[in-house]
């Protein structure tokens, strides 16, 4: 479900499906907002009062409610008994035996897309009437305030305008929803977004938050490497896994190949025999060797030294490139590495900067380092990163975060919520 959607629809499923075409499910919901908002029992729809001063069966005046492009057409005799005909067959298939091509929405069933030309076959599921231009628009997801005018023109050549009426305009129409969606996951893909900053006043915590921190947890690497081809297959074999788990893993790989170029050079099932305490061996396999091969073809050796040259974005950028390397990973291998000021987001980071109020809840892995990096200056960047991590492990861990042990408490707006909520459950 996507912020401002109330109800699941089906473009919010064909997203997450990376499908296009938008259809959209008639549920309980999708009455609720075919009644304005205002009731969600689907009883309500027939005191839905047309503009044009008609209702369908018996609608309370109390009920009735007029709205833009809601304008009951009247239908025909046949076209009302093919309905009928339709409704009585439940509407189970596209009567194309009955010479006819309407469909009749069902509740908890996706409405197919409205298209220009198809407006005309979807029958309401209650009423024998098809949609009106406002109900088409609600399937659409358009707003109430979305006012269609009666006809427009559209031009296609210099020499012919054809009239647009109110339906096709709709049926035409990308829905602002899934343009909504679609636009917001551009631009975080395309320009650094800051939209998952909660506070930019709290971001002003963050020297006096590493300041107690580093009251408690020591300067320590965590057991990253100083060569960059080490750190980059320690942080890949870091991914999900644990760091105990990992750590042995790292170890049990280099004693069983003391060379990268020599593992390079080793049977593929040896390389995964090594692996598979850590789990997914074959994938991790193939990740490590094509990353591996890649560097050695690009720089004729194994080894990242030709980084140290390259400007951070140009050296992200390549690592990048390489099959299984993901954002953390590469910036960790540029922070650790090559000392770079790049602030990598692992789970222990993203977890706490949410509870400190410095993302929202929803930011993910993938997006909320460059955000971050916008609001952690530079110097602080690998410290900040490295005592988040140490936090993580040891006090504000996933679940229940010990906050009664915390140095940073005051300044932790989850605690600052929690003692808030308790005190108004509190009698
Ligand atoms: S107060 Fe609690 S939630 Fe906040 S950082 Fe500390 S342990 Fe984590």
């Amino acid at each position: 479900m996507f912020p401002g959607c109330d109800r699941r629809c089906v473009v919010a499923e064909s997203i997450r499906h990376n499908r296009v075409k938008a259809t959209h499910r008639v549920d309980a919901s999708f009455h609720r907002r075919l009644d304005g908002g205002t009731c969600g029992d689907v009883r309500a729809l027939p005191g839905f009062a047309f503009a044009n001063g008609s209702n369908d069966r018996g609608a309370k005046s109390t009920m009735a409610r007029e709205v833009a492009n809601h304008r009951r057409a009247a239908h025909a005799p046949e076209t009302l008994r093919k309905i009928q005909l339709l409704r009585a067959h439940r509407g189970t298939k596209r009567v194309n035996g009955y010479q006819l091509t309407f469909r009749l929405l069902q509740r908890n069933l996706p409405a197919p897309t409205v298209t220009a030309s198809g407006f005309r076959d979807l029958v309401h599921p209650q009423a024998n009437r098809f949609l009106t231009a406002r109900e088409l628009a609600r399937l659409q997801t358009f707003p109430d305030s979305w006012v269609f005018t009666g006809h427009r023109l559209d031009s296609f050549s210099t020499k012919r305008a054809v009239p647009l009426p109110q339906v096709a305009q709709i049926g035409n129409a990308v829905p602002p929803l899934l343009a909504l969606v679609l636009a917001k996951s551009l631009r975080s893909q395309l320009f650094c977004d800051n939209s998952d900053i909660v506070d930019a006043q709290l971001a002003r915590r963050i020297p006096r938050i590493l300041k107690r921190l580093r009251t408690v947890y020591s300067r320590d690497r965590l057991g990253n490497k100083r060569n960059g081809i080490d750190e980059l297959v320690f942080i890949m074999l870091s991914r999900r896994t644990q760091d105990k788990q990992y750590r042995d893993g790292y170890r049990a790989l280099k004693k069983a190949f003391p060379t990268w170029a020599s593992m390079l050079k080793a049977r593929r099932v040896d390389v995964e025999k090594a692996l598979m305490p850590l789990g997914f061996a074959r994938q991790r396999t193939d990740h490590l060797l094509a990353a591996l091969t890649h560097i050695t073809n690009d720089f004729g050796s194994l080894s990242l030294g030709r980084l140290r040259k390259w400007n951070t974005s140009k050296a992200l950028n390549y690592l990048l490139s390489l099959k299984g390397v993901n954002e953390k990973t590469a910036k960790c291998v540029l922070m650790y590495a090559f000392d770079r000021e790049v602030f990598p987001v692992d789970t222990h980071a993203l977890r706490i900067c949410k509870r400190l109020g410095l993302l929202n809840a929803e930011a993910s892995e993938f997006r909320a380092s460059r955000p971050l990096e916008a609001i952690v200056p530079p110097p602080l960047r690998a410290d900040f990163h490295i005592a988040l991590i140490q936090h993580g492990r040891s006090i504000c861990r996933p679940g229940v975060p010990k906050c009664g042990e915390c140095v940073i408490r005051s300044l932790c707006e989850y605690d600052r919520k929690l003692s808030q909520e308790q005190k108004t459950s509190e009698p």
